[in-house]
């Protein structure tokens, strides 16, 4: 066991275990890492020649789950391996999930990934600004995520980090759509200058105070103008890429939104949708209490994430912008339940749309990556591609 800096929300997180509605026992293909393989491969009798068989190795073993439930999962909602072995019989990601954990070698930080129905519910009824803010001494020990031993970086991009949040929250506590949008569209407009910046080798922007920045950076050519989070063409964008027929059967309640969306806006002029959509977006942040903060709050979410990301591979202009990329989506999900069931959603359905979203656009490589460049090319086109 080791320490790590968590954010204010996870101590919280218990697993539901047999209750919980949204079980993530299903959909995933789940690797067995080495050591848990190993005592697969030990074990005697039916139970081991069972574990043996039902995994494919592909180059590493998995349990394939495709649509299914793991065939583990017991009628009442709990885990056979774990009542027949304990914990040391389910695989290492089973007994960590929704715990995720980055080793930057300064420090290890962890998190609550949002696929899990559960932790998107107490992301929900979270009041307070994201960030690594509390210190945990239970964490696993977990391999440096990567090679870069850059430490002055990681500090300049904690800095960028904890400066982007500020103006996000200070628009939180403004409750402004207006203001929502000039913060979100600083973080594209930062992104690309802090880009450029590290090209250079300069890394005196990233240590500038944001609200500052905010203030003095230039538009770069060919800036996005579209009005966030109202902008249409975005969102469709993100749409196309998210959507998949395969829906119907990781969640019926997503994909019958998604055909209520194709309904709402298919094959009506451009114009017409922006001015639609845009209509959604407001009354849902306008009417629904929280909807702005949840929104930009999940950006905040995402910043702490994919700041160890750029760490890694030094571009601000993909990850910076993947909280507005799967944050947008989000939203556009929840405005369209709303208007689709005529009330607005409780919590737990609320949860289960970030949740299903989650496993779809983050944890599916061909739709994070998909979304990610939709969302690249709407806010840099042709000057982005370099990087
Ligand atoms: S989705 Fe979360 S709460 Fe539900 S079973 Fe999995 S870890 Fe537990």
């Amino acid at each position: 066991m080791t320490s790590a800096r968590v954010n204010t929300f996870y101590r919280k997180f218990e697993c539901l275990g047999g209750a919980c509605p949204a079980s993530c026992c299903k959909g995933w293909n789940v690797p067995v890492d080495d050591e848990t393989w190993r005592y697969y491969k030990s074990l005697p009798g039916i139970l081991g020649t069972r574990l043996r068989l039902s995994q494919m190795t592909r180059p590493e073993p998995v349990f394939a789950l495709g649509y299914k439930d793991c065939e583990y999962h017991d009628r009442d909602g709990l885990c056979r391996l774990q009542k027949e072995l304990g914990i040391k019989g389910i695989p290492e990601v089973c007994r960590r999930y929704p715990r995720l954990f980055e080793n930057m070698g300064e420090y290890t930080a962890g998190w609550l990934d949002l696929s899990c129905i559960h932790a998107a519910t107490l992301f929900l009824s979270e009041t307070e600004r994201m960030g690594f803010t509390e210190e945990i001494g239970d964490a696993p020990e977990v391999r440096p995520s990567g090679n870069n031993e850059d430490g002055d970086f990681l500090a300049c991009l904690e800095q960028v980090r904890e400066g982007m949040i500020r103006l996000l929250e200070d628009a939180i506590e403004k409750g402004s759509m207006e203001s929502a949008g000039k913060a979100l569209l600083f973080i594209p407009r930062f992104s690309y200058a802090a880009q450029n910046a590290c090209i250079r080798g300069d890394y005196g922007l990233l240590l500038r105070p944001m609200e500052e920045l905010a203030q003095e950076l230039p538009a770069y050519e060919g800036e996005a103008e579209g009005y966030l989070p109202c902008a249409f063409s975005f969102v469709d964008g993100l749409f196309h890429c998210f959507y998949n027929s395969a829906l119907k059967k990781q969640s019926p309640h997503l994909y019958a939104l998604c055909q209520f969306y194709l309904a709402e806006y298919g094959g009506q002029a451009a114009e017409k949708n922006e001015k639609k959509h845009e209509g959604l977006i407001r009354a849902y942040m306008e009417e629904v209490p929280d909807a702005l903060a949840h929104y930009l709050r999940y950006i905040e979410y995402s910043l702490c994430q994919y700041c160890f990301s750029i760490y890694e591979d030094y571009s601000f202009t993909r990850w910076m912008l993947r909280g507005i990329v799967d944050g947008s989506l989000i939203l556009e999900l929840m405005a369209l339940s709303r208007k689709k069931e005529g009330r607005d959603l409780t919590s737990l359905e609320k949860a289960h749309v970030i949740a299903v979203a989650e496993r779809r656009a983050r944890h599916n490589p061909g739709t994070f990556k998909r979304m990610g460049k939709a969302g690249q090319d709407y806010f840099y086109g042709e000057c982005g591609k370099e990087y």
